[in-house]
């Protein structure tokens, strides 16, 4: 099926938003594309008149055929993730922008050759899973308690939150402790330097304890 890149664009965010809260929800996507109400339910009927996603009280589910579509687009975006940062050196803000586009422009057999020439990566740079070759399980970093973590992944690749974390050498495989923390911020040392790092940011970083890895 030969989709629009808008469409596309949608089925990736339900896709995306399932993997992170269990269900897509048509407010969630009003905010995701910051358009209006209209657009986002036209587009939904669009999808659904397609055979792509099915909805009901609770929220948006993908079809498999959705399913197949989206897993393609997100596999393509996180490997040209990867390609950006591993072999061209190009930051993991803008890495994520040009993915947007290239995850458009894949076939499922050159992707094939990139994962390969990539030696069959994980996760893209910000922790997200490659396929199933590891899980989005973990804690909130704003919601565990004191003691060590290793940094799992970026929750929402946004421009403001990856220049803060990159500031604050938050990134994937990062063991930090997490030695005080109060509404506003949590407290962490890393290379036993203490940061504080803020709520909304503390939002989007999700850890797993040391000892469980
Ligand atoms: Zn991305
Ligand atoms: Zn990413």
């Amino acid at each position: 099926m030969d989709l629009s890149e808008p469409l596309e664009n949608y089925l990736k965010e339900i896709y995306e938003q399932i993997e992170e809260k269990g269900i897509a929800k048509v407010t969630d996507l009003i905010i995701a594309f910051n358009v209006s109400p209209g657009t986002v339910s036209k587009e939904v009927s669009r999808m659904e008149k397609l055979g792509l996603i099915t909805r009901t009280r609770k929220g948006i589910r993908l079809t498999d055929d959705g399913m197949l579509i989206a897993e393609r687009l997100v596999r393509a975006h996180r490997l040209s993730e990867r390609l950006l940062t591993d072999l061209l050196h190009i930051d993991w803000i803008r890495a994520h922008q040009i993915a947007h586009r290239l995850e458009h422009v894949w076939s499922s057999d050159m992707l094939d050759v990139i994962d390969k020439a990539l030696g069959y990566p994980s996760t893209c740079p910000h922790g997200h899973p490659i396929g199933n070759r590891t899980d989005s399980q973990g804690f909130k970093l704003s919601q565990v308690k004191e003691g060590v973590y290793i940094v799992k992944m970026i929750i929402r690749e946004e421009e403001w939150v990856l220049r803060r974390v990159a500031e604050l050498r938050l990134f994937p495989g990062t063991e930090i402790h997490l030695s005080k923390r109060n509404s506003a911020e949590v407290k962490v040392l890393i290379n036993n330097e203490e940061r504080g790092v803020e709520k909304a940011i503390a939002d989007n970083v999700l850890v797993i304890p040391k000892n469980s890895r």
